[in-house]
């Protein structure tokens, strides 16, 4: 299947959106963690500024109490002693813009304006239906002016005097405290009296409120933050954590891979350990199925043997060195001939490790024939060979090899086994640098439905089959880097390619 994908082959897809997704988050957690120091400095300045609020209020209820009293004691007005202490107080506290005394006279209040520096100054008179309703002497009353920014609060002295201090709002916030990134708003009832909007770009805001808890002077103050997309994210942080996270995702992927591979190993040494003990296992029990084979190859040599050793006796009486000496040496070649069948036969049986020779394919077939040969004839089943003369070596195990010919002959054995034209075919020669081996039979084949499974572990049809041979065959022709397939071809018909040169 093609993939489609932007990024180069070498970034492995899986590494990368694990880096995207730890990314993400480590920056989001970030923001979150901006966010909240945020906040946190909010909270504080908004208890701080309660703090510092709550004591310029109190400085008004002294003030108002303060100047009450001078009132109260200079009957008659502009009084110089009013005027004094009125000095003092806005000398020290600028944000105390403006200190009046009222007086009521029927329906009219005349104004006295104290802390000009002139001196006191009769101003304009007002309505009493202007000023607030107080009662009883000590009460208090405010009033917002939000086109002056400031409020006025008014003390009924004694009956018929009034005493108003006025109040600039944006100066008693003393706004240069206040941090850049952050809009104040103070408001007094409805009306606002001092605002100030940060002109700073914001993506998130963050609300905070505090109410002075001053009865008399019920003010309301609103804060906000906004954070920029810069705050919640600052580049000097969010860089080194894209390429920390790269890297820790790095580090990740190196070690699982590495565990990965470790573990792979182990369970190929693991099954590698299993086949050859598997691959012993079949062979021991093959050996008890040649065993007729092995009797009828020795028996040859051995009768040739018992023969030539009569005629050399007869050789001896007669005094003819000569027919002694042909006996002798055609005993010492049937000899060897029966000590290289048992040879073989112990080292097919030993599991010896493998150990990859080259050798001539020709030579390598005829020898894990030899070992089926008898068992075929015994069961009258045909075996055609066609080997070609072509050179043709492969690097192979001569044991596995033999073992593979010696499955796939005695598979197709057990399928032709009790026809009456039973056949197996053996064809085998080189090929565009490959040597093919074709073992085909004239059975019933293979299930069209079961072909592709009959390599799978365990899988058999026949009742006391082990489904061992064919995943076994694949195993070792693989290890020499060959292949093997099987197809339908009249009965069933076994394909084995191997590398091959054209030298031993
Ligand atoms: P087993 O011989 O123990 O069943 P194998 O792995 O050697 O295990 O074979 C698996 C199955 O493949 C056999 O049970 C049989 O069904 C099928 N099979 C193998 N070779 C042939 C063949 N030449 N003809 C028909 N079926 C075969």
């Amino acid at each position: 299947m093609t993939r489609y994908f932007p990024f180069p082959r070498f970034i492995p897809l899986g590494s990368l959106s694990i880096w995207l997704a730890t990314a993400v988050l480590a920056v989001a957690l970030l923001a979150a963690f901006q966010y909240r120091s945020g906040l946190a400095q909010l909270s504080d300045w908004t208890r701080g500024t309660d703090t510092f609020l709550a004591e310029k209020l109190a400085q008004h209820d002294a003030h108002m109490t303060a100047l009450a009293a001078v009132i109260r004691m200079s009957p008659t007005e502009p009084s110089a002693s009013v005027q004094g202490l009125v000095e003092s107080i806005t000398a020290f506290y600028p944000r105390v813009t403006d200190i009046a005394t009222i007086h009521i006279d029927g329906a009219n209040a005349h104004v006295i304006a104290y802390g000009r520096p002139q001196g006191p100054t009769v101003e304009a008179d007002l309505s009493i239906g202007d000023l607030p309703k107080l009662g009883k002497p000590g009460e208090t009353a405010v009033r917002p002016i939000p086109e002056r920014h400031a409020y006025d609060i008014y003390k009924l002295v004694e009956a018929g005097r009034l005493l108003r201090l006025r109040i600039n709002a944006a100066a008693l916030l003393a706004t240069d405290n206040v941090p850049p990134g952050y809009s104040v708003s103070l408001s007094l009832g409805d009306a606002v009296l001092f605002s100030r909007v940060s002109d700073q770009a914001s993506i998130v805001d963050v609300k905070s409120s505090l109410s002075a808890s001053n009865p008399g002077q019920p003010l309301h103050l609103s804060i906000s933050e906004g954070f920029s997309l810069g705050e919640l994210f600052p580049f000097s942080l969010v860089l080194p954590l894209l390429l920390g996270s790269a890297a820790a995702v790095w580090f990740g992927v190196q070690y699982r891979n590495a565990r990965r591979e470790k573990r792979r190993q182990e369970r190929r040494a693991t099954l590698l350990e299993q086949e050859t003990r598997l691959a012993h296992a079949g062979r021991v029990n093959a050996l008890g199925e040649m065993a007729s084979g092995i009797a009828h190859e020795l028996t040859q040599p051995i009768a040739a043997i018992l023969s030539q050793s009569q005629a050399a006796r007869r050789a001896l009486t007669l005094d003819r060195t000569d027919i002694l000496e042909q006996a002798l040496d055609a005993n010492i070649r049937e000899a060897k001939r029966a000590g290289d069948i048992l040879g073989r036969m112990r080292a097919y049986i030993s599991g010896a490790e493998a150990r990859i020779e080259r050798v001539a394919l020709s030579e390598a077939l005829h020898g894990a024939l030899r070992l089926v040969e008898a068992d075929l004839a015994q069961q009258a089943i045909a075996l055609d060979v066609v080997i070609a003369d072509a050179p043709c070596v492969v690097a192979i195990d001569l044991i596995s090899f033999q073992q593979v010919i010696h499955n796939l002959i005695r598979n197709a054995a057990d399928a032709v086994s009790g026809q009456p034209d039973a056949r197996i075919t053996l064809r085998a020669g080189p090929q565009n640098a490959q040597a093919i081996i074709v073992i085909a039979d004239n059975g019933p084949g293979i299930d069209a439905n079961l072909l592709d499974r009959i390599f799978e572990p365990f899988f058999t049809t026949k009742p006391d089959g082990m489904g061992l041979g064919l995943p076994l065959c694949v195993r070792l022709i693989e290890k020499v880097d060959g292949t093997i397939d099987v197809r339908n071809h009249g009965g069933a018909c076994f394909t084995i390619r191997l590398p091959a040169g054209g030298a031993a």
